[in-house]
């Protein structure tokens, strides 16, 4: 099932048409851990044009059909668990436990959307006139690019892939040139399920280069995007000049706020969950810990305890609960914000450099988990996404100043807070300028659920039935000498 070396196109396995290759890195070892083709332009036409003579055939196929496709694409993912967990793990790093968290998030997408692709349905409109009858029907966009990042080399793609053949799209995805294999991996498992040829294309290379052939044709007519706010913004322009739909999720600035009231344990442990999962590297994890006056110090006590008791190493070793990121660059931006912290005055009262860890792993591209008391709004850690497994907890003293706080940022993807009080829980959730509010929990991603943001966090959702929305427009037919 692991491919390496090549991409996905019309239903074969190729390299890339000059045999150029990328290195995938294991970042707990910085090795080489497989080769991945580098591709440009050419490539990405081919499965551009191979993804559009794939789309009469596919769209026109009844929704049920292709339903029974994808649901024997998501039978063969759950029958490789283990292998693409594995695969997930020594690409990305993170746990073993998590990439089986993930796994099983992005297999719900496949199951979720090949359910959901049945139940799409029009209108029927009241008449303006006895003779006429107008109604709507909903139509596939057409073929349907796909760029995701490296951070879930799994979940990502599949929110992205099974609304939009669900839908009956055909796609072109770009996965991150960091995490190629999982791709590839689903793309082997498609196949085997009778994936039709051309359905699911995989261009892997140069992110530049396979960007702008998406954007230049007028063929795809529709760009999904996760990852950073400058590249959507890049995206989002450059989609203008054929008026493609876009649909982005962006960076995060996630606010946490634990208010006076709150089961300060139980918060606690949800900050530990949220924002050390996968390294910190996810763009719903708690960035900023916005901790009121009357429990701050209990607070900090209780995340510091609770971080002392992660163990860094590989993902493969079953006890490490916590994994390198995935470059240097990575961990050089982390290390950047902590330092530009304690030089403000924040007071690190865990971690807050990178570990000293034996042969292969010293090598590897780990931080220590790290939590930033007295952290002010000055600090790097505030206004940016620090993207690590650093935590900064900020000080406030009335609800109106949380609010402010957490409200302060060009981002609105996730926000979450704890509270014991119905009637702020209210209050609050309806202040944040957020896509997605957490209250008392911090696993807010589900299948059923609308996943996205606001401001400059994104466009368009995924998951949920408004997730398969983004993959179908609204076609109005208007009958007359009735
Ligand atoms: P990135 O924007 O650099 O990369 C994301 C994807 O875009 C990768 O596949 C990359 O190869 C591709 N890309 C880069 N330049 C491109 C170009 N010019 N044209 C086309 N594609 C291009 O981001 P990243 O470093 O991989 O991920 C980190 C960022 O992603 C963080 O800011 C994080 O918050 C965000 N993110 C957001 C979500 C979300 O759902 N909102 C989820 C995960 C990550």
């Amino acid at each position: 099932m692991l491919k390496t070396g090549v991409g996905f196109i019309n239903g074969d396995f190729l390299g890339a048409s000059d045999d150029a290759t990328i290195d995938v890195l294991n970042p707990a070892t910085g090795e080489v851990l497989a080769k991945a083709p580098s591709m440009g332009c050419v490539e990405t036409q081919t499965a551009i044009a191979a993804a559009a003579a794939a789309f009469p055939t596919w769209s026109r196929l009844v929704a049920k059909e292709r339903c029974k496709i994808m649901r024997r694409w998501y039978d063969e993912v759950m029958a490789h668990q283990d292998d693409i967990c594995t695969i997930m793990t020594m690409e990305s790093g993170k746990p073993y436990t998590e990439s089986k968290g993930e796994f099983l998030s992005g297999a719900a997408s496949i199951e979720w959307f090949a359910e959901e692709g049945r139940r799409v349905t029009g209108d029927v409109l009241q008449p303006v006139a006895p003779h006429r009858r107008q109604l709507i029907v909903k139509q596939p966009v057409g073929v349907a690019a796909a760029i995701t990042p490296w951070n879930f080399p799994m979940s990502m793609i599949t929110r992205k892939v099974s609304p939009a053949i669900a839908a009956g799209c055909t796609v072109v995805l770009k996965p991150a040139e960091a995490t190629p294999l999982t791709a590839l991996a689903l793309a082997e498992l498609a196949r085997r399920a009778g994936m039709p040829d051309g359905v699911f294309n995989i261009v892997v290379g140069d992110p530049a280069a396979i960007g702008k052939a998406m954007l230049d044709s007028d063929t795809v007519r529709k760009i999904g995007f996760t990852g950073s706010t400058a590249v959507g913004k890049h995206l989002m322009a450059g989609a203008a000049a054929t008026v493609k739909r876009v649909s982005l999720e962006l960076g995060g600035n996630a606010p946490y706020i634990v208010f006076d009231d709150a089961d300060v344990e139980a918060a606690a442990a949800g900050i530990v969950a949220s924002a050390f999962r996968n390294a910190g590297q996810t763009c719903i994890c708690a960035n900023r810990v916005l901790v009121q006056d009357g429990v701050y110090d209990t607070f900090v006590e209780a995340v510091t305890e609770r971080v002392s008791k992660l163990k860094l190493g590989s993902g493969m070793d079953p006890t490490t609960t916590l994994g390198p990121l995935i470059s240097d660059k990575g961990v050089q931006r982390v290390q950047d914000h902590v330092e530009d912290a304690l030089a403000k005055g924040a007071t690190a009262t865990i971690g807050g450099k990178r570990p000293d860890l034996p042969q292969p792993y010293d090598k590897g591209f780990f931080f220590s988990p790290t939590v930033l008391a007295n952290a002010t709004i000055d600090m790097k850690v505030f206004r940016e996404e620090t993207f690590g497994p650093a935590i900064p907890l900020f000080r406030f003293r009335t609800d109106t100043e949380a609010v402010q706080l957490a409200n302060d940022t060009e981002y609105g993807l996730a926000a979450y807070f704890w509270t014991q009080d119905l009637a702020r829980a209210w209050r609050v959730a309806e202040e944040l300028e957020y896509g997605m509010v957490g209250v008392n929990d911090v696993a807010i991603t589900s299948e059923v659920a609308p996943f996205g943001g606001i401001k400059q966090s994104g466009l368009g959702r995924e998951q949920s039935k408004y997730g398969l929305d983004e993959y179908l427009y609204l076609k109005y037919i208007q009958m007359g000498n009735i």
